[in-house]
């Protein structure tokens, strides 16, 4: 099995499996129980949270484990427009965004508040410029992510989001850093965000866990309640084992970001350089986008037959993310590609284990494609 659809999800590494195995055998006790058996719970738990803060370069005060990213941006969203939004209603997004961010905007939209969608200009990227300008005094909340997980874009956070929090600090800035983390090195001080949202799944941990960072003295409004966990900003029973798991699959990666981005770096280069030499296969991330992330389109093979075409050789990619139920994605229109291509995308996307001769075996899988399937004309 050739695995390329690690932007949807990433095979658990074993470091995170025996942990999450361990947990649930041997440290089975409720956090919150005043026992022996709950407290063991409860240093697994700060354990975790340790290490996730050391990871994003953080506060462990600052960091609130949830069931994953979607969950994340839901709070994060809400519950700032809950905390900020009476006065202030005016929402800086892009439009580019995973839809965990944008229905919840969406709905904000529907309620009355003011929502801008930044696009990404004719070179397909999101300018700078473009978000500060937006920048005014009814500005409640920027939401953008920092890397796009269709086609690995990186967005310029750091600089919009530093230039924001100095000149308009009331503003609360949120970024959805889940295909960043651990792939493209940053510090949550580096990013001036005040609330960041990562996820497990996607960094060789376990599904159903996740955590958003939340800077000192801002004002979450916690959209679970009940028991008061996470300190009151997330209620229900943390999943301890998930968790723990995710601690795990992030401490085995945290010290070789860069090691394993410039690894990423050459796969890419010399995928890129293979392909040039194809006749109908275009390329739609640029060179320097997340390495881990290439959207491409090959004309005339419409997505789910190349996907299921290849899944056939062993080989599994996904058919553009968004393009569920044969829909053309709307984020990718909104990188300006040629619509008579959106048909006919598929995203590859690496893990550390890629190697060159997985590579290879898609290059030749492709062509094969190519040269029997019928074509549709486009
Ligand atoms: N944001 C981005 C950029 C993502 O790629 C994903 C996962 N596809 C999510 C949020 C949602 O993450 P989760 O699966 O942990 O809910």
């Amino acid at each position: 099995m050739i695995y390329l659809d690690n932007a949807a999800t990433t095979k658990p590494c074993k470091a995170a499996i025996s942990k999450v195995t361990a947990v649930l055998e041997d440290n089975f006790g409720n956090p919150s129980s005043l026992h022996n058996l709950g407290l063991n719970a409860e240093k697994e738990l700060n354990d975790a949270r340790r290490i996730i803060a050391a990871a994003l370069v953080a506060d462990p005060e600052c960091i609130y484990f949830t069931s994953g990213a979607t969950e994340g941006n839901n709070l994060a969203i809400n519950g700032i427009a809950e905390s900020y939004g009476r006065r202030r209603k005016k929402i800086i997004t892009t439009a580019i965004e995973h839809p965990s961010v944008s229905a919840p905007i969406s709905r904000l939209e529907e309620i009355g508040f003011e929502v801008v969608r930044i696009k990404p200009d004719c070179n397909g990227e999101i300018e700078y410029d473009s978000i500060v300008s937006e920048i005014d005094e009814k500005t409640l909340m920027v939401s953008c992510m920092l890397v796009n997980n269709e086609n690995g874009a990186i967005l310029p956070i750091k600089r919009a989001f530093g230039l924001i929090k100095r000149k308009y600090p009331e503003i609360i800035t949120h970024c959805d850093a889940v295909q960043a983390f651990m792939k493209i090195p940053f510090k949550a001080s580096q990013l001036s965000a005040d609330v960041i949202t990562i996820s497990s799944h996607k960094v060789y941990g376990p599904k159903g866990a996740g955590a958003v960072y939340i800077n000192k003295g801002v004002r979450i409004a916690p959209q679970i309640l009940g028991g008061g966990q996470e300190k009151g900003m997330r209620s229900g029973t943390e999943c301890v084992p998930m968790i723990a798991g995710f601690a795990k699959a992030v401490e085995q990666q945290h010290q070789n970001v860069s090691e394993r981005l410039n690894n990423a770096q050459q796969l890419k280069e010399y995928f890129l350089d293979v392909i040039d030499m194809l006749e109908g296969v275009t390329v739609l991330s640029h060179r320097d986008a997340s390495p881990y992330i290439i959207s491409l389109a090959v004309s005339g093979i419409k997505s789910e037959v190349m996907l299921h075409f290849l899944e056939s050789k062993g080989i599994y990619v996904s058919s553009g993310s968004a393009c569920s139920k044969g829909k053309k994605s709307e984020v990718l229109k909104a990188f300006n590609v040629n619509e008579r291509l959106l048909d006919f995308v598929i995203r590859i996307s690496f893990s550390d284990k890629t190697t060159t001769n997985d590579i290879d075996s898609l290059v030749e899988a492709i062509v094969e494609a190519q040269d029997t399937l019928q074509k549709v004309k486009y």
